[in-house]
């Protein structure tokens, strides 16, 4: 919440990044060394997602501790409440604060992926505005709560004025800010936030930015998110699919494009989906002109060191 307040009153736009929790041992090591190479861009903070129903669930405790206590990111910690009963929910909490950890985003959290349909567990929580009001009642004011927002609507709600209330419903009971689902669509994205400040939602709403990767992956995840790719983005991509390079190249154009939108709206926060990736995220924040200097950030070599990683 400073930080973003931090950026309000400089003017001085920031950015954080999104990773998720890779499968394996190796996949672990890599992104603990993709972590530290893309800690030089400068995020403000990171984020790292949660499983739904828990899976994996140590190793998000796993990565928050590393991030926030040996290496010193801001970082939040994804929480879900599907499928967790609700002391699995508490000790993730006991262990991000140990960690130092100041920043949960409060979610109800997709369904796991042999069952279709979300679930309550019982004894457990419903919406993501009951984890939000259970950490504000066990924690106080020590989280800040992000909750998520959709400008296009989500999965299991088409009726935008209803989502709009539900979010209005999880800021009443005490989130501090939005995180947004991905969009390409600028003007909607502008659109649904004149409808936040109308319906007198005043947290700092950041935009969920997604990088181009390749075009498969590009159709497959607005398809995914439903979300609208505007006629010219498609004229642009569409005739170099099969080209990674030309592909990741227009993409960084398009997206710099819209994030610069963003920033001339007077929003001053981007939220990079890295999808554990650094080049695409990378690109658009040099086509922004937002990487710091070679030379001014310093490397992470305690935090490689703590870990084993280049001895
Ligand atoms: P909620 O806000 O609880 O909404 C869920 C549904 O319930 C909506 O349809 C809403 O309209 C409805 N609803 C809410 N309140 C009421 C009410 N009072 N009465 C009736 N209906 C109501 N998923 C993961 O599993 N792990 C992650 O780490 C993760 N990170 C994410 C990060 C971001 C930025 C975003 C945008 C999504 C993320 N998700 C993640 C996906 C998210 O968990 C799913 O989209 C999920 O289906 C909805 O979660 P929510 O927190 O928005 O739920």
């Amino acid at each position: 919440k400073d930080k973003l307040a931090e950026a309000d009153r400089t003017h001085q736009p920031m950015f954080s990044f999104e990773y998720y929790v890779p499968k394996t041992a190796q996949g672990m090591q890599n992104l603990y060394d993709r972590i530290d190479k893309m800690h030089a861009f400068g995020p403000q903070f990171i984020d790292i997602t949660w499983n739904a129903g828990g899976r994996l669930s140590n190793l998000t405790c796993d990565m928050v501790n590393v991030a926030q206590s040996v290496y010193g990111l801001e970082t939040c910690m994804h929480l879900t409440c599907t499928g967790m009963p609700k002391e699995k929910i508490d000790n993730a909490l006991k262990e991000a604060y140990k960690a130092g950890c100041q920043n949960i985003l409060a979610l109800r959290g997709d369904p796991p992926r042999e069952k279709e349909k979300w679930e309550a567990v019982s004894g457990g929580f419903h919406y993501a505005k009951d984890l939000v009001k259970h950490i504000r009642s066990t924690y106080g004011d020590y989280f800040d709560i992000g909750v998520a927002g959709y400008p296009e609507g989500c999965e299991d709600q088409d009726d935008p004025d209803l989502l709009l209330e539900h979010l209005k419903e999880k800021v009443d009971a005490g989130a501090s800010f939005i995180i947004t689902q991905m969009f390409y669509d600028v003007d909607i994205f502008l659109d649904w936030v004149k409808k936040c400040r109308a319906i007198g939602i005043t947290v700092p709403i950041i935009p969920g930015i997604m990088p181009i990767q390749t075009y498969a992956a590009f159709m497959r995840r607005a398809q995914w998110t439903r979300c609208r790719i505007p006629p010219r983005w498609l004229e642009m991509l569409e005739p170099v699919k099969s080209d990674d390079v030309a592909v990741r190249d227009i993409g960084k154009d398009l997206v710099v494009e819209m994030c610069q939108k963003i920033l001339d709206s007077g929003i001053l926060y981007l939220h990079f989906y890295t999808m554990n990736l650094a080049q695409a995220t990378r690109m658009i924040l040099q086509g922004l002109d937002l990487l710091p200097s070679v030379g001014v950030v310093t490397p992470s070599l305690p935090w490689r060191q703590s870990l084993g990683l280049n001895r």
